[in-house]
C-alpha cells in the first residue's frame, strides 16, 4: 500500500484522465492483482487508463511528485507475473490506447499504439498480401505493448523471428515522464540499438507508447501436416530430424496425449485420442518447392515412427488446426482449475531427455503435467494442473517448476523462452548470469530508471548481485 495522500494523486490523476479513467475502489482493482501467473498475487492502489500519450507522460510525473511506484499493463496475459504490482502503487494500464495510426504497404510498416491487440493488426492487414509476423498464442487478447516489452514469440517465430526482429522503433515514456524516439519507420539507422534495448525490458526502462512494427509479405503458399506418433520420444525426435535436414518449418509444434484429450473435448477436430503425441508442421513460401518438402517431412516422420501424417485439405481445416494449438491453454480449463506453465528452452536435441525428466518430476512431486509447446525451437511448455485454493499443491507446483527450470539450465538452456521473468524467474536470474553480468544489467536499468519507481522488483534482482533478496510482498494464492 502506498502511504502517500492517495486521495490528492486520485483527484490529480482524475483531472489528467477524467473520472472514468481512474479505479482507486479496492472491488474494482481485484481484478488487477494478477496476470496469467496466477500464484502471487497483489492489488495495485490505483489503476488509470490513459487515452493519449501526453496522458502516460502526465501520469507518470504525478507518481514522481508523490513519489509511488507505478507499473504499465497491457492485457494482462503474462504468465511470469510481469504486471504483479509489487507493494501497490498505480497501475497503468494502456487498453484505451488502441489505434493502428498507420499502415504504409509500400515502405512495409505499420504504427500501432501499445494497446492494439496482436490479432486486430492482421485483421486490419487481411488482404493486402502483408502480415504481422509474430503471432503468440494469446494474440485474440495480448496488446502490441506487451509484445514489445516481452519481445514475445509465437507459432511462426521459428521461421519468421521474435518480436525484437519486427519492431522498427518506439516512442517511449521514460521513468521521469519525457518522450523518447528510438528508431522509426527506418532500418538500422546509425548509433547504439535502443530500439532493441527496450524490446524485451518487461517494462523496467520505459513505457512504449508507440512502435513502427515491420510488415512481411504474405507466402505464396502453405502445407500444414499432422504427424501423429506412439510416444513422445519419437516425436521429439522427428523434431531433431526435420531441422536436421535443413528444413526450416514456418510452424513446428507439439502437443502430448495430456493436451490432446482436452483440445479434442473443447474442438472435435477429430484428433486421435490415444496417440501419444502430435506434431502440427508447417512449411510456407514459393508454390514450387513446397510439395517437395512436404515429402520430405512425411519421409523424415515416417522414419522417426509416425503412426501416419495427415494433411491439412483446405484452408478451413488449417485454420481449425491452428485454432486448437492456439487456443488450447484455453482448453486447459476443463482439466483442473487451476495451472502454472513453464517455459524453458533447450538445445532442441535435448527435447527427448528434458520431456523424460518432465514426467519423472511430475511422478515425484503428484503433480499432473500436460505438454502444448513451440517444439521448433526447443521453446517448453509444461503445464501444471493444481488448484490454486490448496496450499500443498501449490508448494509441489513451484517446487515442481524449479526442478524442470534447473533441467533445463543444466541442458544449456535458459528459463524463459519467450514469457519474461516478470517476478516469477527472478530468482533464477542469478543462476542464468554472473554477478558482473548482472551488475551491468541493473547499472542500464538504473540510466533509464533512476529511482527504480517504474516497475519495481521486475527482472532484476534488486541489489544487482544476487536474486535471493528478491521481496515478494504479493500473497500468495492458497499460502
Ligand atoms: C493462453 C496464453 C498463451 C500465450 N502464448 C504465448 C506465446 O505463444 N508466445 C509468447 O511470447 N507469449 C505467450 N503468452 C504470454 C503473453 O501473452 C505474452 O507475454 C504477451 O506479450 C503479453 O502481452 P500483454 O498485452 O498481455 O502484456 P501484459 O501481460 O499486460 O504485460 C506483460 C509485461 O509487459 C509490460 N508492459 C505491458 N505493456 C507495456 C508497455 N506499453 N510498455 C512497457 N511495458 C509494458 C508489463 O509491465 C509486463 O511486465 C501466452 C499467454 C497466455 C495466457
Amino acid at each position: 500500500m502506498i502511504d502517500t495522500p492517495l486521495p490528492l494523486l486520485v483527484d490529480e490523476l482524475r483531472a489528467v484522465v477524467g473520472n472514468d479513467g481512474v479505479l482507486s475502489a479496492h472491488s474494482d482493482l481485484v481484478v488487477y492483482e494478477c496476470d496469467g501467473f496466477v500464484i502471487e498475487k497483489n492489488c495495485p492502489d490505483v489503476a488509470v487508463f490513459p487515452r493519449t500519450t501526453a496522458h502516460v507522460q502526465a501520469i507518470v510525473r504525478l507518481c514522481n511528485k508523490y513519489g509511488v511506484s507505478f507499473l504499465p499493463r497491457g492485457a494482462g496475459t503474462s504468465l511470469a507475473g510481469g504486471c504483479l504490482p509489487v507493494g501497490g502503487g498505480v497501475m497503468i494500464v494502456l487498453t484505451r490506447m488502441k489505434e493502428i495510426v498507420e499502415i504504409n504497404l509500400r515502405d512495409r510498416f505499420a504504427v500501432v499504439q501499445p494497446g492494439v491487440v496482436n490479432v486486430w493488426l492482421t485483421q486490419a492487414l487481411k488482404g493486402t498480401g502483408y502480415h504481422y509476423a509474430p503471432d503468440p498464442s494469446s494474440q485474440g487478447a495480448c496488446t502490441i505493448g506487451g509484445n514489445v516489452a516481452t519481445n514475445s514469440g509465437g507459432p511462426h517465430t521459428l521461421k519468421y523471428g521474435v518480436t525484437v526482429n519486427h519492431v522498427l522503433g518506439v516512442e517511449a515514456v521514460l521513468a521521469d515522464g519525457s518522450l523518447v524516439q528510438f528508431g522509426g519507420p527506418t532500418e538500422d539507422g546509425p548509433g547504439l540499438d535502443l530500439t532493441g534495448l527496450i524490446v524485451g525490458s518487461e517494462g523496467t526502462l520505459a513505457i512504449v507508447t508507440k512502435a513502427w512494427v515491420r510488415l512481411t509479405r504474405d507466402p505464396q503458399g502453405w502445407r500444414t501436416m499432422l504427424g501423429v506418433f506412439e510416444s513422445v520420444h519419437d516425436a521429439t525426435n522427428a523434431i531433431s530430424a526435420i531441422i536436421g535436414a535443413g528444413i526450416v518449418p514456418a510452424a513446428l509444434e507439439m502437443m502430448d496425449q495430456g493436451i490432446l484429450v482436452a483440445v479434442e473435448e473443447a474442438f472435435h477436430f477429430g484428433f486421435p485420442l490415444d496417440a501419444q503425441a502430435i506434431l502440427l508442421i508447417e512449411v510456407d513460401g514459393l508454390e514450387a518447392g513446397l510439395d517437395h518438402q512436404r515429402e520430405q517431412i512425411i519421409q523424415l516422420c515416417q522414419q522417426n515412427k509416425a503412426r501416419e501424417v495427415r494433411l491439412a485439405a483446405s484452408a478451413a481445416e488449417r485454420q481449425l488446426l491452428w485454432k486448437c494449438r492456439k487456443q488450447a491453454f484455453g482448453a486447459v480449463g476443463r482439466l483442473s482449475p487451476s495451472y502454472c506453465t513453464q517455459d524453458g528452452v533447450v538445445p532442441r536435441t535435448k527435447l527427448p531427455y528434458i520431456l523424460e525428466r518432465i514426467t519423472d518430476i511430475g511422478r515425484r512431486y503428484d503433480v499432473r503435467i500436460v505438454n502444448v509447446f513451440h517444439a521448433g525451437d526447443g521453446n517448453i511448455h509444461p503445464i501444471l494442473l493444481f488448484d490454486e485454493r490448496n496450499a500443498d499443491q501449490v508448494r509441489r507446483v513451484l517446487a515442481a517448476s524449479g526442478e524442470i527450470l534447473d533441467e533445463c539450465i543444466a541442458c544449456g538452456g535458459s528459463v524463459t523462452g519467450e514469457h519474461g521473468i516478470g517476478v516469477e524467474k527472478i530468482e533464477f536470474m542469478h543462476k542464468l548470469f554472473t554477478a558482473d553480468d548482472l551488475d551491468v544489467m541493473a547499472r542500464v536499468r538504473t540510466a533509464f530508471n533512476p529511482t527504480l519507481r517504474l516497475s519495481p522488483a521486475k527482472m532484476l534482482p534488486t541489489a544487482g548481485a544476487c536474486g535471493l533478496e528478491q521481496h515478494h510482498p504479493g500473497r500468495r494464492a492458497a499460502m
